[in-house]
């Protein structure tokens, strides 16, 4: 009998990272443990219940014994398999199995439940300890539980990305910058999520991994299943499921457009960015991880303007070393030399989770204790990574930038901080450039506000509008439902960032921007018009924008910023850039 048709479906979410795909789809069914049911049980059932949690630990113990034996096969580090061998011993603990099992019988809830409770109770109880090794063992009860979870609701096949043999498209319900950073594109050709927003930090993982992605589809989790034919279009956030022929047919046509686009754009990677009427900007690369370099260069990047150096505590058990900073930063520089690094130092917290180091349950981490505000609070946790800057600076091309500093008595802190790490230096004998260049995000609407004062104490200062857009409009930069609000045309925005670059200029210090909006070339139009010459960004975004500046005259986007500064709503700035833009530019694949 011939197979039947699958029935062809489409949801539409928000494209978040350029390129065509077309293939079968493997869907993650991990981040939906929260969904996990709470049941009365009668006492029957709760003698059923302990039987089937038993049952879903020794399926666990099963499958972390498989993954130790192929870790071993494959001759993985010793110090990797320990970490397999301590989650062993965690599912013996009384803590966690004596007590789930106790709470299913006294309390006659479900083990599900049982096992949120008693996850609960020993994260509240590890963050009280005052030891860092022990708060991070909270990490590996998590894992554990949502493993055993898992297992009680026979998910298990769909736990993680390792799970994926072939070529997929991968659909998740969330995934954190942490898994981004650990996705191969040999295997991942694309992903899509329940969850996000345009400047998440995932969002922002898969542009430099150049992995087509969309993110905020709310159910592409439930409408998708593993084995399906799916199209995306990272450009237009267009999601089609099980697609009939004659689509494939069209979407296939798009893809070949988009490559010869991309094609096309590398001409531009050794000419130099300017206007027609000759002003320079100075295009630079976000990076995340060292290999971003690589892509960066190809792309024609003048130097890093960010570099996020949080996902160096990424993906590990322990912290940093000063001298694993050193290496780090010192090996960007040397690779763009004589190009400027800007390393920006840690800017953890919000939607970049480091379990062991940041409140694991804050009401509102974006307004917690996130980025310099972690950092003044672990000095010795800035101390290592700034003496590991410092050293870098050798190399003669290294700045140093914070992150979310809100005013003036913030920034004199980090400062201050700074200074002890030179002090150190010096009394160790290692040697650093003590010139540095230090700057500061402006990501904060009081710091906007103030930037006349801050940029006293700065010798350069870079507009995080991703932030900037976050704490100026109240979105959440993550969050799928008010991504609509996300609106850099949004007259109050433009406001801000022209009084931020007035501000900068006027004081005779560098302005750059180097969130999203720096990449798409519409925004560059609108930042080029405000005066700015330092624009940073992904790979992928860097010729566009070039191409862009070649086509137009500085003396008009003036012009067009003069002209939007009478408008009243985002919409009206929108219907004018794209009434005048195409008079000297058009652009099939951006936005
Ligand atoms: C920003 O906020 O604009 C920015 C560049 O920093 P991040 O995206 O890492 O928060
Ligand atoms: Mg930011």
């Amino acid at each position: 009998m011939p197979e039947k048709r699958k029935h062809a479906d489409f949801i539409k979410g928000i494209g978040v990272s350029p390129g065509i795909v077309i293939s079968g789809a493997y869907v993650i069914k991990r981040g939906l443990e929260g969904e996990a049911q709470y049941c009365h049980l009668t006492s029957e059932d709760s003698v059923h219940e302990t039987m089937r949690l038993k049952k879903a630990l020794e399926d666990s113990r099963d499958q972390l014994q498989r993954v130790r034996a192929k870790m071993k096969s494959d001759g993985r580090e010793e110090e990797h398999i320990q970490i397999i061998d301590a989650h062993l011993m965690i599912m013996q603990d009384n803590m966690l199995v004596g007590d789930t099992i106790k709470i299913i019988e006294e309390e006659r809830i479900n083990a599900e439940w049982a096992l949120k409770k008693v996850l609960k109770r020993l994260m509240d109880h590890f963050k009280g300890v005052d030891d860092d090794y022990l708060r991070e063992r909270s990490y590996d009860f998590e894992h554990i539980v949502s493993r055993i979870i898992y297992n009680l609701t026979g998910r298990h096949e769909d736990y993680s990305l390792t799970g994926i043999k072939e070529p997929a498209i991968v659909v998740a319900h969330n995934l954190s910058p942490a898994d981004t950073a650990q996705m191969s594109k040999d295997k991942v050709l694309g992903f899509i999520t329940d969850l996000g927003g345009k400047t998440s930090h995932t969002a922002i993982m898969a542009r430099a991994l150049e992995i087509p992605a969309i993110v905020g589809l709310e159910n592409a989790t439930i409408k998708i299943n593993t084995g399906d034919t799916v199209i995306i279009d990272g450009t237009t956030g267009t999601v089609i499921i099980n697609p009939p022929e004659n689509v494939i047919a069209v979407y296939r046509k798009k893809q070949k457009r988009y490559a010869d686009y991309d094609r096309t754009l590398h001409h531009y990677r050794d000419l130099p960015c300017e206007t027609k009427d000759g002003r320079s900007i100075s295009l630079r690369g976000n990076m995340e991880l060292i290999d971003d370099v690589t892509s960066l260069k190809e792309h024609g990047a003048e130097g890093i303007g960010l570099y996020r150096t949080e996902f160096l505590y990424m993906n590990r058990r322990d912290l940093p070393t000063e001298e694993e900073h050193y290496r780090a930063y010192s090996e960007v520089a040397r690779k763009v030399f004589p190009h400027p690094v800007i390393i920006r130092t840690l800017d953890i917290g919000g939607d970049k989770d480091l379990p062991g180091l940041n409140p694991s349950e804050e009401p509102n981490p974006a307004l917690g204790l996130r980025a310099i505000r972690l950092c003044l609070s672990h000095r010795d946790v800035f101390k290592a990574q700034l003496k590991g800057v410092l050293r870098s600076s050798t190399e003669g091309n290294v700045k140093i930038m914070f992150p979310m500093i809100s005013g003036v008595g913030e920034l004199r802190m980090a400062k201050a901080i700074l200074d002890e790490a030179k002090a150190e230096l010096v009394r160790e004998g290692k040697h650093f450039n003590a010139c540095i260049e230090i700057g500061i995000m402006i990501e904060v609407p009081a710091a906007a506000v103030i930037a006349d004062l801050l940029v006293k104490e700065v010798d350069f200062i870079s507009i995080g509008t991703n932030d900037l857009l976050q704490y100026s409009l109240a979105i959440d930069r993550s969050n799928e439902h008010v991504a609509y609000l996300y609106e850099p045309y949004h007259p109050a925005i433009l406001r801000i960032i022209k009084s931020v670059a007035e501000a900068a200029i006027k004081a005779g210090v560098d302005v750059g921007v180097c969130g999203e909006m720096a990449g798409e070339p519409e925004y560059a139009l609108i930042l080029l018009g405000f005066g700015i010459q330092t624009l940073s960004m992904n790979a992928i975004s860097i010729l566009k924008v070039k191409r862009l500046m070649r086509s137009i005259n500085y003396s008009w986007a003036k012009q067009i910023c003069d002209e939007i500064g009478e408008f009243a709503t985002s919409m009206e700035v929108q219907r004018h850039i794209s009434a005048r833009l195409p008079e000297f530019y058009s652009d099939e694949f951006s936005r």
